[in-house]
């Protein structure tokens, strides 16, 4: 993720999620003992997630009424019980249900905060597989989040820009809304003619009945709720390929297409600078949807898989940070929220290579000079690897001192064993999740040098670390 204020910045009337910040009470249909939890478990968003099962699939069929910002939606979930369960929870932000069924049958349902409560008409075994079918709509509303900017399905003039980090993905589908829970996507999105929307992974359909077109999304590669997009509106779009044979499906909005022009063009090259530093792309396709998304939002840009989104039109550094999130962040998740600088510490690092192949600083030069600066102190706020707070994941040490770490990484164990971990790290975790620990361990597993105090000087202690190598 990334983010950058715009000029005009006023107040939202957005829906809050203090929700969000208190652990959701347990289930309440009066079930002892077999009911699924309402918690992923997560230290800085425990109300986020469920308990008791683990999705396997999304089928999501999606209609959009743009004018009226209305949304006619079924989502079909495919999950196994990891226990034996009498009810299971969901999490759905608002929108109206009208009908549960799970296998087929009837399920009675409740709604409590952003958690929906479903009770099958029968038990489900530990390591059944369950399917949930879940009709809803309404106008979805987006969320505002603890650091203050918008997320969610958040309408734009010609449609939404749908944008998912930290708990956005609960605003437009049911799911288990938690970063260790990852599965693959299908996405069946009607829109009035015209319109397109786009979503992860590769378009298999595109077909246009009665005044709509449908537009059907395959998203075969595992992946966390919170890299769910559904971009809606009038869009330009090119489809090309990589030298390599990667297709590409990029989306822009025409009143963006101009200042989006260049850094877009570089896309096929970021791709294949980054599969030579990180080893090969992790999915089965690329690209970028860059929307005109309201005044007054925060300006973001989220690593959306296969497709980052951009809230106007990016700069190449930025294409370049969102890009290596598909290796860090995407296709290997940290297991909960605490650990989000294994997100944006490589993906800032990766914008700190670009530079020095631009021709600009190196990552040493980029090191000292943060190291040195005095006019912002923000990054030394607290450190990476303990965030405390939920506004904190997107945070500067997160980002700055997650780099710089690296940095100190990189002169510990050489750069033959550093790039080799920048490889090999992302190949071990493939599709899964992962957390500090691991990463720690990993490392360590990989060099003579004692890296104990490395780690605990610049992810764990409070200040200003020491410059150690
Ligand atoms: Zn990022």
């Amino acid at each position: 993720m990334n983010r950058r204020p715009f000029r005009s910045c006023g107040a939202t009337a957005a829906l809050s999620v203090a929700l969000l910040l208190s652990s959701c009470a347990g289930d309440a249909m009066g079930v002892r003992g077999t009911a699924g939890g309402g918690s992923a478990g997560d230290p800085l968003f425990p109300a986020l997630g469920n308990g008791g099962y683990q999705v396997r699939h999304y089928g999501l069929d999606l209609a959009y009424d743009v004018k009226k910002k209305h949304l006619d939606a079924t989502a079909e979930i495919t999950a196994e019980a990891t226990k034996g369960l009498r009810s299971f929870q969901l999490d759905l932000q608002g929108l109206r249900v009208s009908d549960v069924r799970v296998d087929g049958k009837d399920a009675a349902f409740s709604r409590k905060g952003h958690k929906l409560i479903v009770r099958p008409a029968t038990g489900l075994r530990k390591g059944a597989e369950f399917r949930t079918r879940v009709n809803y709509g309404g106008t979805p509303q987006e969320l505002k989040d603890p650091d203050g900017s918008r997320e969610g399905w958040v309408k734009t003039a010609d449609g939404a820009f749908v944008s998912g980090e930290p708990a956005g993905s609960m605003t437009w589908f049911p799911g288990n809304n938690h970063p260790d829970d990852k599965a693959t996507y299908d996405f069946e999105i009607t829109v009035p003619k015209g319109y397109t929307a786009v979503a992860n992974g590769e378009l298999r359909s595109e077909k246009t009945a009665k005044g709509r077109t449908t537009f059907q999304w395959h998203n075969g590669q595992p992946m966390a709720s919170y890299l769910a997009t559904a971009g809606i509106g009038r869009f330009d779009v090119s489809r090309s390929r990589t030298p390599d044979g990667l297709p590409l499906y990029v989306a822009v909005d025409p009143a963006e297409a101009k200042a989006s022009r260049k850094p877009l063009e570089r896309l096929p090259e970021i791709v294949k600078w980054e599969s030579g530093l990180f080893g090969p792309y992790p999915f089965s396709s690329a690209g970028a949807i860059v929307d005109r998304t309201p005044a007054r939002i925060t300006w973001i840009a989220l690593e959306s898989q296969t497709k980052p989104i951009y809230a106007g039109a990016p700069d190449t550094s930025t294409v370049v940070h969102e890009m290596a999130h598909q290796w860090f962040g995407d296709s290997v998740t940290p297991k909960t929220w605490k650990d989000t600088w294994l997100n944006e510490g490589f993906a800032t690092y990766a914008e700190w290579l670009w530079e020095e192949r631009e021709g600009g600083k190196t990552p040493q030069q980029q090191f000292d000079a943060l190291y040195e600066d005095k006019t912002d102190a923000r990054r030394w706020d607290f450190p990476p690897g303990d965030p405390g707070t939920p506004e904190n994941v997107t945070a500067p040490p997160v980002y700055e001192r997650g780099a710089m770490l690296l940095q100190q990484l990189r002169n510990a164990v050489g750069d033959k064993t550093f790039f080799k971990i920048l490889k090999e790290w992302p190949a071990k975790y493939r599709y899964s999740n992962a957390d500090s620990k691991e990463f720690i361990a990993f490392c360590q597993a990989r060099t003579d040098v004692d890296l104990t105090e490395l780690f605990d000087e610049w992810l764990y202690a409070k200040g200003r670390p020491e410059q150690l190598y």
